[in-house]
Formats: C-alpha cells, sequence, structure tokens
C-alpha cells in the first residue's frame, strides 16, 4: 500500500515504460512492417521514413496499456471520430480524421513538455489507427521531423507533422509497430463558434468536442505546477496498481478498473468543467 503522506517532491514511482538506461534494441522493424501496420500509407509518406533501428515496448505492455483504456475508461467502448475536419493555424493545411478516440487527458509528460506542444498540462488525444488522419488540403505545406530517440514514456523514434507554413503541429507517429495511434491536440479541430461571432471584438468562442474533454491527468508526477480540478490524477498511466495523486502530488491510493467516475464509460464520466450547463464548451 501506498503511504496516505507521502510527498510528491520525491515521489518513488516505477515508470512503467521503464527509463532511459534499460532500453534495449529490439529487433529492428522491416520497413515493409513499418508501411503494413499503418493501413494507409498513401497520403502520408514522409511519417514512414522510419528506418534506423528504434527500441520497442515489449507487445504484453501494449496489451496492457489498451486493455487498461478499455476497462478502466472507456467500459461502454471507444466514441467514434468520423470524418473530423481539422486546420493548422494559418489554414493552409486542412485534414480529417476517421477513427476511434482511446484517450483524452491533461499531459505532463516530458515529450509533451519538451517536444511537441511544450506547455504542460497539454490536452493531449490518442486515436486509432495511426494512420487516421488524411490530408485535405495544402499537403505541400505538410512537413515532418523525427524525435531520433523518446525517453522514458515511449521508446523509439516518433515522427511530427506540422504545417511549414505557420509551425502547428498536426500530429505524432510513433516507430514502435504496437504503438498503432496518432497522438494529436483537439484544439486543432473546426468546431462551431458562439458568443459574439460578428467580427467586431473578441467575444466570439471556439467550441469543443465532448469527447474531446479531458478527464484525467497523466504523468502528474512530472507536472509543473499543481493542478486543482476535480480530475484523476494518474502519477505515471492508467496500469492498474500503479499510484493515484491528489492535486499536491500525495499519494493517494492506486488505480483499480475502472477508475472513479467511469463506471458508465467515457462519455458519462465527470469532465470537471462546472457547470455543465455552462456555454458550449
Ligand atoms: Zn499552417
Ligand atoms: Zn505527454
Amino acid at each position: 500500500m501506498f503511504d496516505v503522506k507521502k510527498k510528491a517532491a520525491a515521489p518513488k514511482v516505477d515508470n512503467y515504460f521503464g527509463s532511459d538506461d534499460d532500453e534495449t534494441c529490439a529487433p529492428c522493424v522491416p520497413v515493409s512492417m513499418q508501411a503494413s501496420w499503418c493501413g494507409n500509407p498513401v497520403s502520408r509518406p514522409s511519417a514512414l521514413e522510419i528506418q534506423s533501428c528504434a527500441a520497442v515496448l515489449p507487445p504484453e505492455l501494449w496489451t496492457k496499456v489498451w486493455d487498461g483504456l478499455a476497462q478502466g475508461f472507456f467500459t461502454k467502448g471507444f466514441p467514434t471520430i468520423d470524418r473530423m475536419e481539422g486546420a493548422c493555424k494559418c489554414g493552409k493545411l486542412g485534414f480529417e480524421v476517421t477513427g476511434i478516440l482511446v484517450a483524452s487527458f491533461q499531459c505532463h509528460c516530458h515529450m509533451c513538455r519538451r517536444y511537441w506542444s511544450q506547455a504542460t498540462p497539454t490536452p493531449t488525444l490518442w486515436v486509432r489507427p495511426a494512420h487516421c488522419l488524411t490530408v485535405t488540403k495544402g499537403e505541400e505545406y505538410l512537413g515532418s521531423w523525427t524525435v531520433e530517440k523518446l525517453s522514458r514514456n515511449l521508446r523509439g523514434q516518433a515522427t511530427v507533422q506540422f504545417c511549414k507554413a505557420c509551425g502547428t503541429n498536426i500530429d505524432v507517429n510513433f516507430s514502435d509497430p504496437a504503438g498503432d495511434f496518432a497522438l494529436m491536440w483537439p484544439n486543432n479541430f473546426k468546431y462551431d463558434e458562439w458568443g459574439d461571432i460578428s467580427g467586431k471584438g473578441d467575444k466570439a468562442r471556439h467550441g469543443y468536442a465532448e469527447m474531446f474533454k479531458p478527464r484525467f491527468h497523466a504523468h502528474y508526477e512530472n507536472r509543473a505546477y499543481d493542478i486543482d480540478d476535480s480530475l484523476p490524477k494518474l502519477a505515471d498511466i492508467w496500469m492498474e496498481g500503479l499510484p493515484m495523486m491528489n492535486s499536491q502530488g500525495d499519494i493517494i491510493g492506486e488505480i483499480k478498473y475502472p477508475l472513479p467516475g467511469f463506471e458508465n464509460g467515457w462519455m458519462e464520466a465527470p469532465t470537471g468543467s462546472k457547470p455543465q450547463e455552462q456555454a458550449k464548451l
């Protein structure tokens, strides 16, 4: 059991995804296999140019990751994303996404802070399959770069796609074949605006999608500052037995499935945005 009084300043949390120094270089994934795990390699060749030997997580660990999402949060199934449109900030690059939402959370991890969103907490989406995104406009503006060596959370490489004109990050794919999801950010999607949309003044508000509302915090032990909301705070990720924290980072228990509030599925779980009826957020 965890000591409730234990302070977060030195939480001894075993990182489920291991540390930097225990990486082993698993057999390289053949290029042919890399093309097959995405399902639709046609629209985004740049993301498939992952050639070098990259470490992977054990498949059984990935199984636990996906099972944990299903049993921990999405007890009534995963919501479908059907041709949802998005765009970069300058609008030159348009895309649409069709797949299933497998996670939406406030992420405090090293990668969000260092490589892509660069602020924490980061509203983060995990969407399957990995190549659920299709560029619909301005493909010539789609650029990519590869994080050669990720640390801690995911090993191997990550290919980040972005708009070459305005720098908006669009999505991330991972070299680990079992990491078959796309990482995205909810604010790149198009939503109805509400409020004063006359163009005069600044009262117009960007909408949101109910299913994308973050419903928990992950990697809370790595937070930049305490978050005083009511969402569950996972010290690391969602594997059963890993620590849960309070806003101050004290360990208050361990993860059991389903997580509190998720008994009736993702869409019925609290989002922490109160009052619910306030506008269309
Ligand atoms: Zn752009
Ligand atoms: Zn993250």
